[in-house]
């Protein structure tokens, strides 16, 4: 119901599509799902003409690819020149390879696209690309009154102990068992509430803080570990660095000192680092790398697929695992191009001997998909969204419900 919520909230709305029936039927749709002010343009002309009239811009614009004159993709570029900064869907009964092109050429441009979606369009299809229309996002005017945060502010939050990780799990592709935990920084604010990681991480880096984070975060996540040790749950945890970690003077040996006082072996962290922030510092970064690597430590490629680093320079770097962004996971069933990403990825990491790892795993599909891929394990909302560690026996317990579902099943073709 939350999503019928959100809809709700859409408090204008533009259609874009040449064919009237076609029109019709997205407003009616869009109409069914609580959207009362709709505008609608007939070809990419009439749409500019009309934004050009209107005092606000639509919170959303469905868009049709073909139509005659300035097709969809000519429409959406002459948005971005106009500088409109409300989200996007595309539509069209053309080539998935062709939509998701779409969409990615809408991501290269700056602007939010919620969705690529297949025509004819109905209400489920909607509904799934309405999950990411953030309505803070979309009304510039809520977005001002954000309260900013500062550097001096998130010192002191630091020291006051209102960093705090968060656990989410990380299981067994084929049978859904617990292996192990990514721990994600969470800010706790007395009074803005929840701050998230994006807001935070960036401030840390700019100002100097992020060294005193992440060790904050390393020693967290291992008394964690060694809490969950004691009570014989051995996970391997996962932390995340920031580029700038690996030039953090003597982090091998604070590292160590780490380890040896929370009483670990190193082989139970592993160290998260995107691919990106490794190859721009490759000279540097290697030798870091190579000797936590020698000390035993985990070491996980994040966030693959999204930077542009091939896989030979990769493979020089020692990681023994890979983590395959999320936008390469949820929906790859339905999209070939993903899957066929997805797959390469994979079977790329099996003849490295990577750990393969699949985060963003949302749906029953998904899963699926990633089972009959071989991928190793799988992270994401299907299996549980980060959460205190004090709420995890909870969480397990229902988890051991899910197994049977959860179970690779059993092929019957061999
Ligand atoms: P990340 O390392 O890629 O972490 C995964 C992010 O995906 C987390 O966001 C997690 O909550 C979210 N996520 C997990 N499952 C799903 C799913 O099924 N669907 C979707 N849509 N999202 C999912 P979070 O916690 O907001 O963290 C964002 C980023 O902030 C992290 O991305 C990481 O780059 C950074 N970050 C978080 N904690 C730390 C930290 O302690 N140190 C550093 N340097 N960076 C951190
Ligand atoms: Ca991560
Ligand atoms: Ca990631």
């Amino acid at each position: 119901m939350a999503i019928e919520k959100t809809l709700y909230q859409i408090e204008s709305l533009l259609v874009v599509d040449d064919s009237t029936v076609q029109r019709e039927h997205t407003v009616g749709l869009m109409r069914d799902m609580g959207v009362d002010l709709i505008y609608e343009a007939g070809n990419g002309h009439e749409a500019l003409e009309l934004l050009a009239m209107l005092k606000l811009p639509p919170s959303l614009a469905i868009i049709d690819l073909e139509m005659p004159g300035m097709d969809g993709v000519e429409l959406i570029q002459q948005l971005q020149q106009s500088q409109a900064t409300f989200p996007l869907i595309v539509a069209s009964s053309r080539e998935t390879s062709l939509l998701s092109s779409v969409e990615t050429m809408i991501q290269a441009l700056g602007m939010r696209v919620l969705g690529a979606l297949q025509k004819p369009l109905n209400r489920e299809k909607i509904v799934a690309a309405m999950k990411s229309f953030d309505v803070a996002a979309s009304t510039p005017q809520k977005n001002d009154s954000l309260p900013s945060i500062c550097e001096s502010e998130l010192a002191a939050a630091m020291r006051n102990g209102e960093l705090t990780a968060y656990y989410q799990p990380k299981v067994d592709m084929r049978t859904g068992m617990l292996k192990g935990v990514e721990a994600l920084a969470r800010w706790i604010h007395p009074t803005m509430g929840f701050i998230p990681p994006d807001r935070f991480i960036p401030l840390a880096e700019q100002g100097g803080l992020i060294h005193e984070l992440t060790l904050n975060m390393l020693a967290k996540a291992m008394a964690q570990a060694a809490l969950w040790n004691e009570r014989g749950l051995p996970l391997k945890v996962a932390v995340n660095l920031s580029p700038l970690s690996l030039d953090m003077p003597d982090f091998v040996q604070k590292m160590s000192d780490l380890l040896a006082q929370h009483a670990l072996l190193a082989d139970q962290i592993v160290l998260e680092i995107t691919e990106s922030s490794v190859v721009a510092n490759l000279g540097s970064a290697l030798g870091t790398l190579a000797r936590l690597r020698l000390k035993g430590f985990g070491l996980s490629i994040d966030d693959y697929g999204t930077g542009f680093s091939s896989m030979q320079q990769l493979a020089r770097i020692p990681f023994t695992e890979l983590k395959i962004d999320r936008s390469f996971v949820h929906g790859a069933h339905q999209r070939q191009n993903l899957r066929v990403i997805l797959q390469s990825a994979l079977d790329m990491a099996r003849r490295l001997e990577l750990v393969t790892v699949a985060e963003g795993v949302e749906t029953m599909e998904d899963w699926r998909l990633l089972q009959e891929s071989g991928c190793l394990l799988g992270q994401g909302y299907l299996i549980a969204k980060p959460m205190d560690a004090k709420d995890f026996p909870i969480w397990l317990k229902g988890h051991h419900r899910r197994l049977p579902e959860l179970r690779m099943p059993v092929s019957h073709d061999k």
